[in-house]
């Protein structure tokens, strides 16, 4: 027999009696009575089909759901309205609004809730003793199980299309406002965090030992803001050197990114390396887009790193050449191509700057100047653009990494047709990007959480509800299966 039978229980045989629509039935005779109204369905209808039985049962879950959620609530001893402990100092703070009532939206459906609010005058701090007991959020109107659904939503897609999506998963909608309103929060609650390494660390652990070597890619990646128009976001991966699978993707990287300046970026990516315990790896490559910012960068943070010219933007940089020679749709261009790609895969650009110096025969002034700025960059990098020497020493020189984090971090999520970003959502999204391609979607709600506490005392920590680890518990014993609440003694 499975494990999966083995764990079926049978249907309690007691009425809870507790005043809500199904109190006087068990698990059992409302089994019974759910079988009989199908059956009156089906005779009314002349048409029983799985979807029908489906959509009932779904929509008298959700009323068990609430009704167990009411009664949950009507059961709790009612506040006495006496002083209650401040959170913050300890000293009793009087009631100084009562009954005041808040609504919060959970996976069992609405719960409604009427509590006291006391004030502490010396330390001009309000609170709710009873939120507190019951566990609920410190603000905004969804449990934590609804927010963690609802950003998994956001994160995969435009505000719209999450709105959309969720009604097929669910059976009460919400508006694309309230994604937005998820994400903004999350995302404050991710900048309250202890340190971004402690949020480094909860997105993916640190390993046991520092790595043999470690492989750090930079690069720029446009956005469109409502504001500023095009923007800079900056991103970097992070990858553990035995992570590079040449030519293919790369294994818990790790990412970083920002649309802010260089100071925000150079924090960002600091933690990423502390994460990584850079400072004891003893072989470090950066890859790069030339920009000379980003060497700057490499410099202080990795000083001995060996520096490579990402291969691509090499190309890229002398297509953008090979445009202003031959025109912009010339045949004559993938041609260019291949023989760039030949001339700089060597041990230096020397072979390759030749060539480009022969073109300047007839050349335009706008084309010398096209010649005379690919020239540049490549002499500028031409230390970092010894490809063959890289490649027989099994370093990578670039395109997987440096695409992964174009493509994963951002362009999936931010850059889809049309899309326009308020400069502040923006800068949320960019980050909550990086940590959620970091961490995984299982990890990531729980990690920006996690990383509010202290930092901890062992470095290295499990997932404490992981997929393995989890006792898979989905109804709290005080209720039953159908999540009415069980019959107290
Ligand atoms: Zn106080």
């Amino acid at each position: 027999m499975s494990k999966r039978r083995a764990m079926k229980r049978s249907a309690n045989t007691v009425a809870p009696n507790d005043g809500t629509k199904w109190g006087h039935l068990s698990d059992a005779e409302l089994l019974k009575e759910m079988a009989r109204e199908l059956a009156r369905r089906q005779a009314t209808r002349g048409e029983l089909d799985l979807d029908a039985i489906e959509s009932l049962i779904a929509s008298e879950q959700r009323d068990f759901g609430e009704d167990a959620l009411a009664a949950t609530v009507d059961a709790l001893p009612l506040e006495d309205g006496t002083s209650k402990p401040c959170p913050k100092c300890g000293a009793l703070a009087p009631v100084k609004v009562r009954n005041r009532v808040r609504h919060v939206m959970t996976t069992a459906g609405e719960l409604r809730v009427s509590r006291n609010y006391h004030y502490c005058n010396k330390c001009e701090h309000g609170f709710y003793p009873r939120d507190a007991e019951l566990k609920l959020p410190e603000e905004g109107e969804v449990s934590d199980a609804m927010e963690k659904r609802i950003l998994d939503f956001s994160m995969n897609g435009p505000f719209e299309q999450c709105a959309e999506r969720w009604d097929i998963h669910y059976p009460f909608p919400i508006s694309s406002n309230l994604f937005r309103r998820v994400v903004d929060r999350v995302a404050r609650r991710r900048e309250s965090a202890h340190s971004q390494l402690a949020l480094q660390q909860a997105a993916l652990p640190s390993p046991e030992q520092p790595p043999q070597w470690l492989v750090i890619a930079a690069d720029g990646s446009m956005l469109l803001t409502r504001e500023d128009g095009w923007r800079e976001a900056k991103v970097a991966t992070v990858v553990r050197g035995e992570n590079v699978i040449p030519d293919k993707a790369v294994v818990d990287p790790r990412y970083v990114a920002v649309l802010g300046n260089q100071d925000e970026f150079r924090a960002a990516l600091k933690a990423a390396l502390d994460a990584e315990l850079a400072d004891d790896v003893m072989r470090i490559v950066w890859l790069g887009d030339g920009a000379r910012e980003n060497w700057t960068l490499a410099k202080e943070l990795c000083p001995f790193a060996i520096q490579i010219l990402d291969f691509i933007h090499a190309v890229q940089n002398a297509m953008v050449c090979g445009k202003a020679l031959l025109g912009e749709s010339d045949a004559c261009l993938p041609l260019w191509e291949t023989r760039i790609r030949q001339l700089i895969d060597s041990d230096s650009p020397d072979a390759a700057i030749r060539e480009l110096m022969d073109c300047t025969l007839d050349a335009t002034d706008e084309q010398l100047a096209a010649i005379d700025q690919l020239v540049g960059y490549y002499r500028a990098n031409t230390k970092r653009m010894r490809y063959r020497e890289f490649r027989a020493a099994g370093l990578p020189i670039g395109s997987g990494i440096v695409e992964s984090a174009h493509k994963h971090v951002l362009q999936a999520r931010m850059k889809q047709a049309g899309q326009r970003w308020s400069v502040l959502r923006g800068r949320h999204m960019v980050q909550l990007r990086a940590l959620y391609r970091t961490a995984g979607p299982r990890r990531f709600h729980w990690a920006i959480r996690e990383a509010l506490k202290s930092p901890p005392a062992r470095p290295h920590h499990t997932l404490p509800n992981g997929p393995r680890r989890a006792k898979h518990s989905y109804t709290p014993s005080r209720f039953t299966r159908f999540g009415r609440a069980k019959l107290s003694k």
